[in-house]
């Protein structure tokens, strides 16, 4: 049996909040979450620790009760639903496996309680530990297990209860690193097996674009922007996601409207020309990516259609695939990679280099604060 036919006929069905806030004493930890989740869809909930993500997992699971805003699951109205009337399920961070159960138990328990017919009960756990690949394994205690197979068993615990929603918290951050990927995978066959609505959280964002068909990133419990990892990755909503989802450099200068289009006028840049739909006057910000930027040695003929700037190495990093160059550009420090090829010497710290710009390449962020100097995240 190597489908998710025998757990159920799993619906797939939508998730929303809408405008939901919530506040523990005068603290306000999330104001006005909408989030609309489609059915079948794999997503992630995105933020540093402490934005509101597992507040928001929980008041979905119905531990937390809203202070305004409604949680709908397949279009019906739960927010005042209790938990045990949900069928949400939910995975947590530690599992929460029975040390002295087997694997057969721990993944019947909820069954068990539930009061199914025991040949109901005995299929379906057979079916959940099938499905993970622990169709072996059910007479294990969980301390005779890897940390991988632990977490299988805690999915499996959760899917066979056949749950309408699944909810994961921090799903892989007990694993090693190594491990960690290679679950990521995993999770996302399991998910795309079972088709079920799967929500997770994590505060890793390679994670995140890694696996998730969408991911609302959250800060002090306000979203800033749901997009595909594409969406995100390409086109930053604003400052904050450009520097929380990946590595950027930010130039701050001003938008003006003169001559041919509109431009971008920046104390390093000089003048760059934006695409004609570009908004607006006055403050802004622009960023592009570090391998979006070019390096030449200085004195090189420049590719047409890119802006060069001379500069000077400070830093070179080999990353294996690509080396990481800090350049040095009118004073500002810029993260710039390269592919790296075999054979090819790159270039050492204080060479003088040029540091190429495609405009194509550049995004621009709305409202800068003061202006500022450009600034690279170490
Ligand atoms: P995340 O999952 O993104 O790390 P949480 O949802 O756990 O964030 O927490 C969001 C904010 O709510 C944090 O500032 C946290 O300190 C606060 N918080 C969480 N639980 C409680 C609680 N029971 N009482 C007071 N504050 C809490």
């Amino acid at each position: 049996m190597d489908d998710g036919s025998a757990i159920g006929a799993l619906r797939k069905v939508p998730v929303e909040f809408a405008g939901v806030s919530l506040s523990y004493g005068r603290t306000q930890v999330l104001t006005g979450v909408s989030i609309a989740i489609e059915p079948g869809e794999f997503f992630a909930l995105l933020g540093p620790s402490g934005s509101g993500k597992s507040t928001l997992l929980r008041l979905l699971a119905g531990f937390l009760d809203p202070g305004a805003g409604k949680i709908r699951v397949g279009g019906e109205d739960v927010t005042r639903v209790p938990p045990w009337h949900r069928d949400i399920g939910m995975v947590f961070q530690n599992y929460a496996l029975w040390p002295h159960m087997t694997v057969r138990g721990n993944v019947a328990f909820g069954l068990v309680e539930r009061r199914l017919p025991r040949a109901e009960i005995e299929r379906r756990v057979a079916a959940a530990l099938e499905l993970v690949g622990l169709g072996e394994f059910g007479e294990r205690r969980p301390g005779q297990l890897s940390g991988g197979q632990q977490q299988r068993v805690a999915l499996a615990r959760t899917i066979a209860i056949e749950p309408k929603v699944l909810l994961l918290d921090e799903p892989l951050s007990n694993l090693d690193a190594k491990l960690r990927i290679h679950m990521r995978s995993e999770l996302l066959a399991l998910q795309r097996k079972l088709g079920i609505t799967t929500i997770f959280v994590t505060h890793d964002q390679e994670e995140a674009l890694s696996i998730a068909d969408r991911v609302a990133v959250l800060d002090q419990g306000v979203i800033q922007q749901v997009g595909t990892p594409v969406e995100l990755y390409d086109a930053p909503a604003n400052r904050f996601i450009a520097t929380f989802v990946g590595t950027i450099n930010l130039f701050p200068g001003t938008i003006v409207g003169a001559g041919e289009g509109p431009a971008f006028r920046s104390e390093v840049l000089g003048e760059i020309p934006l695409k004609a739909d570009a908004a607006g006057t006055g403050g802004a910000e622009i960023a592009v990516r570090p391998h979006a930027l070019k390096l030449a040695a200085a004195g090189a003929s420049p590719a047409p259609g890119v802006i060069w700037l001379p500069g000077a190495v400070t830093e070179r990093e080999f990353l294996g695939e690509f080396v990481r160059y800090r350049v040095s550009v009118r004073g500002v420090s810029l993260i710039v990679d390269q592919a790296h090829y075999a054979g090819d010497a790159g270039y050492a710290p204080g060479t003088e280099v040029a540091v190429g710009i495609d405009p194509a390449q550049v995004k621009l962020l709305p409202g800068s604060p003061a202006p500022r100097r450009a600034r690279s995240p170490s």
